[in-house]
């Protein structure tokens, strides 16, 4: 059995987490949850949004299931999200978008994954005010951080029979940093020949996003152009009630939905749980869980090709009817 973190979050956290875990219970899978709280509920008790504690459980178990956690607004705490993905050197951001049956959007056969640097760029934070009107933020890239990187892209597409990586920067410009981002996934291209390689300028790829998106298939990006783009390449499939991903690094890895805590609709059994099950559905792969994967996603793809679904896909059902929707056709 294996044991895998569970990070409840906040919002519409708890309920979404309930039911991807009856939906990885039906399918078999054998977990074994170490549950863990976090977020703005646990600042009372504990003094900070992320206790060591729930990084502990992280660092034993290797692998964790992350719902959104909200991290208060001006109390100087630090991001929960940027805490995690420092702290366990999760320096890959891996983020698959591919169309679900009836979910209607303009494009069809969208299957692009996108590679997102994690560590550094203009959000490696260090920024100054030069004075009272100039403000500056430094843009880090380093030869490590583009390498390995690049390296996680082509060994992806490798793993996962996927043909291209298109690298996407803005090397004509920040000619330095986005530059040597550019001549690492370069140097990486070389020892991968039967994957192929193109460069795209990120303007242009956002064109060609809305133009044609079904002409890209692995895109590797630094960390802002990779944030911006990514979520682009979620509102080409249905958004961020379905928009799955994970955060990856050499020993850890954290998978958790896009969206946020949701505050809006929290505790009214309303949220769409597809987004935290497609990342449950890579977690399980991950760990070797491919057949109760599988089997998930099968029943995942039914129930919405039976028309069932949450509100935010034009449906009527809650998300515990959802879940429960699943599980019958598991
Ligand atoms: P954050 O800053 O934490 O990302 P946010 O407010 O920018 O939060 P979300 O919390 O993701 O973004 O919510 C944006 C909108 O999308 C809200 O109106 C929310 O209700 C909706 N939304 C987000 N996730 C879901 C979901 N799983 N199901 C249904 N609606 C969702």
């Amino acid at each position: 059995m294996k044991r895998v973190t569970l990070i409840k979050g906040d919002g519409i956290g708890p309920e979404i987490s309930n039911a991807v875990i009856k939906i990885i219970e039906a399918s078999g899978a054998q977990i074994d949850w170490d549950v863990q709280t976090a977020g703005a509920d646990v600042i009372e008790k504990e003094g900070v949004p992320l206790p060591d504690r729930v990084l502990e459980s992280v660092k034993n178990n290797g692998v964790a299931l992350k719902s959104p956690v909200t991290t208060p607004i001006g109390k100087g705490f630090r991001s929960v999200n940027v805490q995690l993905r420092k702290d366990l050197d999760l320096y890959a951001n891996l983020r698959p978008c591919y169309n679900l049956p009836s979910v209607k959007t303009r494009y069809e056969n969208v299957d692009i994954v996108v590679v997102r640097e994690n560590t550094e760029d203009l959000y490696a934070g260090i920024e100054r005010q030069v004075d009272a009107d100039t403000a500056e933020s430094i843009k880090i890239i380093t030869r490590k951080a583009s390498l390995r990187i690049a390296e996680f892209a082509f060994d992806y597409a490798i793993k996962n029979n996927r043909k291209e990586v298109a690298v996407v920067t803005k090397a004509n410009i920040c000619k330095l940093s986005d530059g040597l981002f550019l001549e690492c996934a370069k140097e990486v291209a070389k020892k991968y020949p039967s994957i192929a390689f193109r460069e795209v300028l990120v303007d242009n790829c956002c064109m060609q996003l809305v133009q044609n998106p079904n002409q890209f298939d692995i895109l590797l990006l630094p960390n802002l152009y990779g944030d911006i783009v990514s979520d682009l390449c979620a509102g080409l499939i249905g958004g961020l009630g379905i928009a799955q991903g994970a955060n990856i690094g050499e020993n850890y890895a954290v998978f958790e939905p896009v969206h946020g805590s949701a505050p809006d609709i929290a505790g009214q059994d309303k949220a769409n749980p597809t987004a935290m099950l497609m990342s449950a559905i890579e977690m399980l792969n991950y760990i070797e869980e491919r057949k109760a994967a599988e089997k998930i996603r099968k029943a995942l793809f039914a129930t919405l090709e039976a028309g069932i679904k949450t509100a935010d896909l034009g449906g009527s059902a809650t998300c515990s009817e959802f879940a429960d929707a699943i599980i019958d056709r598991i």
